[in-house]
């Protein structure tokens, strides 16, 4: 008897049929969003939009639904291009973002250029290329350091180990 009460979801109550309990369109469309069904109709069409409801699973249909209302009012408004028109828009602003990241990156380095005398640029060069050749795992056959981790110091009589007598005494 309660379901009488019910208000149709705006599906139903758009296309003028009862709602009964397990509308597909029920649980996506409220009777307070008439607009959202009567753009998703006027761009797909209700039976197309009932078909591939019930052919997702039900956790994305919301998502499903949700993406479809937002492609048909953007058809509504740019009927040309659709959503394609503002992502186009959007990938523009990406690129010129891009471009003026690049600049300010290039700026930056003169900056940093004109600040820190170049010797000292090129061993900071050149510690990174060393460091880039080690994670390649090449250390072995560059000399001296066969084992970039036995430092000098660091053979078992490390300073914790040395100094407990001292601590006591
Ligand atoms: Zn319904």
């Amino acid at each position: 008897m309660s379901s009488y009460s019910n208000p149709p979801c705006a599906a139903c109550k758009f296309l003028r049929r009862k709602c009964l309990p397990g509308c597909i369109f029920a649980p996506y469309f409220p009777p307070e969003e008439p607009t959202k069904f009567a753009n998703v109709h006027k761009i797909f069409g209700a039976s197309n939009v009932s078909k591939l409801l019930n052919e997702i699973p039900p956790h994305q249909r919301e998502d499903a639904v949700n993406s479809l209302a937002y492609e048909a009012e953007a058809r509504l408004k740019d009927p040309v291009y659709g959503c394609v028109g503002a992502i186009s828009v959007l990938q523009r602003q990406v690129l010129t973002l891009q471009k003026e990241l690049d600049a300010t990156n290039a700026d930056l380095m003169r900056y940093a250029g004109n600040e820190i005398p170049y010797p000292v640029m090129n061993l900071m060069l050149q510690n990174n290329q060393q460091r880039n050749d080690n994670g390649a795992g090449s250390f072995e056959s560059s000399s001296g350091f066969s084992d970039p981790y036995s430092y000098p110091w660091g053979h078992g009589n490390g300073p914790s180990g040395e100094r407990g007598g001292d601590g006591s005494s």
